[in-house]
This record gives structure tokens, C-alpha cells and sequence, in this order.
């Protein structure tokens, strides 16, 4: 992208001084500075923003603060042994409680937030057969679940043509721009909206500086919250963090009918009542894998007629409502399905955080205080640190 003379501000404005630059203010970006403000409260903090909070995925989402990874937990374990499994698991909780004792606190007027577990529904007999595996395993180790036949699934959630499920007890729901609004609240910075990094040098004295078009910022040490959008800044990042899309598609409310947010076909589509009792749905982009890469966040005709068949198949009773909303938003798959965090192999002065693989709602705020632990010297788990892709 280039600048024109007219529309550059960075000789107007000059150069700007703060001891940390943080880029991106989603979800990553505003728990960063939530955490740093934490650790010291006399960090001169600025946030670069490219458009506005939430413009990138944390304002797109569904909202769900999913427990545990994006797969099954017996998979889980498959990949990282139970221990490691045990330990991925609880940091997803420790998020949610952390966002409850630090964000959510007893706010109910200012953000919309439920918790009240979330399901998992199977199709397949097959897949009922693993998730009545993933029950037992859960249960022997103290995660609470409970597992639902075809009947009970449609009582509760009233969805039909499910043969099984499990409810996940510690799942919750926000409204995730609420969410991010109730966060600004407590953080302290300055906000730069409508500015975009483009780079960063180093300096003679041991600072950075990120060029902007808003003109330059120099800091002893830049964050990068970029997720999605993180190889854009940086070629490191380019094997690591994949931008890869995500769609949505909401009906007009019926009366409230479901118990609570719905996973579906292992975790790949998903869906929740809202409030007003509005269906959001989202998923399929297996059916399309080659298209739904990238940096755009148009909607297909392919994907949004899948997400439709499936409300007439599964959700008839929103068969003849309208559709109210389509979106795309860019999410960031990490290479191993887990975020990542560190410093940048060849400048420890750089910082980041990302690579949620679709759960940034359910890891980022607790993600961003273990990157605030590595800056400050202490432990990051094995799975989290960038230092396992070396
Ligand atoms: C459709 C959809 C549904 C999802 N559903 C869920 C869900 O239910 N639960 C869940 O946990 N997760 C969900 N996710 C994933 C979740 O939204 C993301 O993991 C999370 O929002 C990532 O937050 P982030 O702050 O790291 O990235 P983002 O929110 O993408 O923020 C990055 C920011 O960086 C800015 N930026 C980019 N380039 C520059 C630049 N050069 N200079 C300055 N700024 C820049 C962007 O404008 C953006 O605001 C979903 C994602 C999508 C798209």
C-alpha cells in the first residue's frame, strides 16, 4: 500500500516517545496492555490501531468463551500427551476466570455475558462414540461434563437431527465488542486509531522505532498483537501464523428456545441463540479450504448457502425467517493448532502474541498475560512459547 503526500502525517506530526508500543487493538492488543499496566503502572503505553478496536477478528466472532482447544480432548492428548493436555485445558479456564476477576467483574449492565456451558452435538454415531470417550476421559481427571442423547439435545438446545452430545460445564458466551469496550475501560494508554505500522528500525541507542503513517513512534520495547495479520509485519511470522477466514450468517429472532451455545462436526461449524433470539452461525470453511485463506473478509455464496442448509436441516425453526447479517473476519491458525508467544528470534526488544486458530475470545487474555511473564523473566509453558517451532 502507498501514502500520498497529502494524506502523510508523519512529518506533521513527529516523533513520538513511550517506553512500550503495542500494535493491533483487538482482544491480544488490549490484554496486553492490560497486563503491562498491571505489572507497572508507570509503562508509558501507546496502542496502534490500522482502523479502529475490533476492526479485525475480535469484532467479528461469535463470541464464545470456549474451555479447552479446537479439537477433542482425547485428540489432545494424542498430540500432547495427557499432562500437557491437562495443562492446555485448564489455561482456557484460567482465561475464563481471569476475564470474570479482572474484566467482567460484576458489570451485567455494560456487557451481555452468560455462563452456562456450552455443547458439542454429533451427527455421526461415530463422533457421539468419541465424544462419550472424551466425557469419561474429562470426568476421570475433574473437568465437568454431561453427556446428552438425541432427545435431551433437542429439549435443551432444540436441535434436531443430532444423534448425541456433550455439554461442556465451564463454557461461557459474551458479546465480544462489549467485551472490548468494558476492556478499554480499564486499561492506560494512548490510542492511536487509523494509524497503520508499517515497520520498525533500530536505533544507535538501543530503542525501536515503528514507522507509521501517523508518523514514528520510538519505544524501548514494541509489542506486535497482530495475530491474522502478524507475517504482514514481520517474515518470521510467515510459517507460524496463517491468516485464514471465517464466516457468519444471522437469522431473524424467533423465541428464545436454546439452552445455550452449540459446537458441531468436531468443532468446525457452530451456533448460538442471541439475546434478542437471533440464530448466529458460523463455520464450514472445510468445504472451501483453498478459498477461505487470506486477508479478505467478503462472504461466498458457497459458504453462506452451507450455513443456511444447515439451519433449515438442523434449526427448522428458523426456516422462514430472514437473514439479518453476513460477515468474514480474518482469524490467525498457528501452525500447530496452539497460540504462541515470545520475542523475535533476532531482536529481544520485539515482542508478540497470536495464532489462536479460531479461539482468541477463549485464550487471548490469559495468552497476553504469560507473554507479560516472559517479558518480566518468568516461565512460559513449552506449548505457548514460540521457542517450540526452533
Ligand atoms: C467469524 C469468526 C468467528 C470466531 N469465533 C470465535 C469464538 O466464538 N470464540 C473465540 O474464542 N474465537 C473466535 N474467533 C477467533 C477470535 O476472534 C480471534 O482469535 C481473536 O479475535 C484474535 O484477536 P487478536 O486481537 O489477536 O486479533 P484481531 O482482533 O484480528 O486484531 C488485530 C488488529 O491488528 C490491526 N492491524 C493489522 N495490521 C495492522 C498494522 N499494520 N498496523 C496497525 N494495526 C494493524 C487490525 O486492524 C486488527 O484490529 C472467531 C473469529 C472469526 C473471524
Amino acid at each position: 500500500m502507498s501514502t500520498s503526500y497529502w494524506l502523510d502525517r508523519s512529518e506533521k506530526n513527529g516523533k513520538k516517545t513511550y517506553d512500550v508500543v503495542v500494535v493491533g487493538a483487538g482482544i491480544s492488543g488490549l490484554s496486553t496492555v492490560y497486563w503491562l499496566n498491571q505489572e507497572d503502572p508507570s509503562l508509558k503505553i501507546a496502542l496502534v490501531e490500522k482502523h479502529r478496536i475490533g476492526f479485525g477478528a475480535s469484532g467479528r466472532n461469535a463470541g464464545f468463551i470456549t474451555c479447552g482447544s479446537v479439537e477433542h480432548f482425547n485428540r489432545l492428548i494424542g498430540k500432547h500427551g495427557k499432562d500437557e493436555a491437562i495443562e492446555i485445558w485448564k489455561f482456557a479456564e484460567t482465561n475464563l476466570q481471569l476475564l470474570k476477576d479482572h474484566i467482567i467483574q460484576d458489570q451485567g449492565d455494560k456487557i451481555e455475558f452468560k455462563h452456562r456451558g456450552c455443547y458439542s452435538l454429533a451427527a455421526q454415531e461415530s463422533e457421539f462414540t468419541e465424544l462419550k470417550n472424551v466425557a469419561k476421559i474429562m470426568t476421570d481427571i475433574g473437568i465437568p461434563t454431561e453427556t446428552y442423547d438425541s432427545d435431551r439435545i433437542l429439549k435443551c438446545v432444540g436441535a434436531k437431527k443430532f444423534v448425541g452430545g456433550i455439554k461442556y460445564m465451564d463454557d461461557a458466551e459474551t458479546n465480544p465488542v462489549e467485551l472490548l469496550n468494558l476492556m478499554r475501560t480499564k486499561i492506560k494508554c494512548d490510542l492511536y486509531e487509523s494509524t497503520e505500522a508499517h515497520g520498525f528500525e533500530q536505533t544507535g541507542e538501543g530503542t525501536r522505532v515503528l514507522k507509521t503513517d501517523n508518523g514514528d513512534f520510538e519505544a524501548s520495547m514494541l509489542v506486535f498483537s497482530l495475530n491474522a495479520y502478524s507475517a504482514t509485519m514481520h517474515p518470521f511470522f510467515a510459517d507460524k501464523i496463517y491468516p485464514t477466514r471465517a464466516q457468519i450468517l444471522m437469522m431473524e429472532p424467533v423465541p428464545a428456545f436454546m439452552d445455550g451455545p452449540c459446537y458441531a462436526n468436531f468443532y468446525l461449524d457452530y451456533f448460538r441463540q442471541m439475546p434478542n433470539g437471533s440464530l448466529l452461525i458460523g463455520g464450514f470453511r472445510q468445504i472451501a479450504k483453498e478459498t477461505e485463506v487470506g486477508y479478505s473478509d467478503h462472504t461466498t455464496d458457497q459458504i453462506q448457502n452451507a450455513l443456511h442448509d444447515f439451519v433449515v436441516h438442523h434449526l427448522p425453526q428458523y426456516k422462514d425467517k430472514k437473514v439479518s447479517h453476513r460477515w468474514g473476519g480474518v482469524m490467525g491458525f498457528s501452525r500447530d493448532g496452539q497460540p504462541m508467544v515470545g520475542s523475535l528470534p533476532d531482536d529481544n526488544q520485539v515482542f508478540f502474541n497470536g495464532g489462536y486458530t479460531g479461539h482468541g475470545i477463549g485464550l487471548a487474555f490469559h495468552t497476553a498475560k504469560s507473554m507479560v511473564d516472559g517479558i518480566f523473566g518468568r516461565n512460559v509453558p513449552r506449548w505457548l512459547s514460540a521457542r517450540r517451532f526452533s
